[in-house]
């Protein structure tokens, strides 16, 4: 696992940030919005085309948010050409197969693609239900890179063991409080790109001494901060907000670097033990 990512590395922030190449030379935008929990409709739409306007070109939704229709409706209205922005959505593992569930998926989105199809999360015992349907999917030009979400280190290793092409990507809750450096070691020997979901802990990390501190400092937001941390462990993040004004702060990350001692600190904080599960018992995969 490479230690901390220099400026360099990560590129000039130009439009729609950084981008992390996925085993098969997909660029993947390193920075994205969530969309879990914004309502169908007004809300999501909203919020997309501020994300779209603040530089944004990378936008996470699944079936189970139910707002795949109006991540649509403001892609297309923003105007901006398809293959500039990046969508990714998920197959809700206990429906039917991924090969007539991506339709109605495109068919909500009004898209003739996807960026990236994930497995939303692992079915115990049936850890690659599903996966060959995704490899044909690839194939087709459906979804140009697929990946998984929520699988913890043994699962991954598993599906590993039966599949002919690896997941792109795992998605999975990581932040410094949830920071499972077993699991992105792992994806990083296997060639899989972590990508941080909850990357701002819905909230709950905030006003951590330590954070605050590092925040107080360099005069960034704690926000930023932990974003900051994440890219720099070579991760996609994806944080949610309806507010146009945290939607632009939190896209306000490649303008500063943490130093390694920033980075130690932060790290410190993970609390997970050692879990080398996708998610956390609060967490259960289930968003
Ligand atoms: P998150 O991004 O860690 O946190 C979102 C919360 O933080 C919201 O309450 C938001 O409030 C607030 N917030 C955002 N920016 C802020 C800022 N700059 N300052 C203060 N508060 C701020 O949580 P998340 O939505 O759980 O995770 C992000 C995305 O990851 C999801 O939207 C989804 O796309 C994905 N996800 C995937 C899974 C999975 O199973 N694969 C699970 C969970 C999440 P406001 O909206 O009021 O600003």
């Amino acid at each position: 696992m490479r230690e901390h990512l220099s400026m360099a590395e990560l590129g000039a922030s130009a439009i729609g940030g950084p981008v992390r190449e996925l085993a098969d030379g997909v660029r993947m935008p390193m920075l994205g919005l969530g969309v879990w929990q914004l309502a169908e409709g007004r809300e999501t739409e909203q919020a997309v085309e501020w994300a779209l306007e603040a530089g944004y070109r990378h936008i996470d939704t699944a079936t189970y948010y139910r707002n795949e229709r109006s991540v649509g409706a403001a892609l297309r209205r923003s105007g901006i050409p398809r293959e500039q922005v990046f969508v990714t959505t998920k197959w809700l593992p206990i429906r039917r197969n991924p090969t007539s569930e991506i339709q109605r998926s495109l068919e909500r989105l009004g898209l003739e693609y996807l960026d990236l199809y994930l497995v939303h999360w692992p079915l115990p015992g049936r850890i690659s239900r599903g996966w060959r349907e995704f490899e044909a999917l690839q194939q087709r030009g459906l979804a140009r890179a697929i990946g998984v979400s929520n699988f913890g280190r043994d699962r991954l290793a598993r599906l590993l063991g039966t599949v002919d092409r690896p997941p792109a990507v795992n998605q999975i809750h990581f932040s410094p409080l949830n920071f499972r450096p077993q699991i992105l070691t792992y994806c990083a020997e296997h060639g899989i790109v972590v990508e941080a979901y909850s990357p701002l802990e819905r909230g709950r990390a905030f006003g951590n001494p330590v954070i605050a501190e590092i925040a107080r400092r360099l005069k960034r937001t704690e926000a930023q901060v932990i974003l900051r941390w994440a890219i720099q462990h070579d991760t996609v993040v994806i944080p949610k907000s309806a507010r146009q004004d945290r939607i632009r702060e939190n896209a306000q990350i490649f303008d500063f670097e943490l130093s390694p001692q920033d980075m130690n600190a932060l790290d410190t904080l993970d609390r997970t033990s050692g879990n080398t599960q996708g998610h956390s018992a609060d967490a259960p995969g289930s968003s």
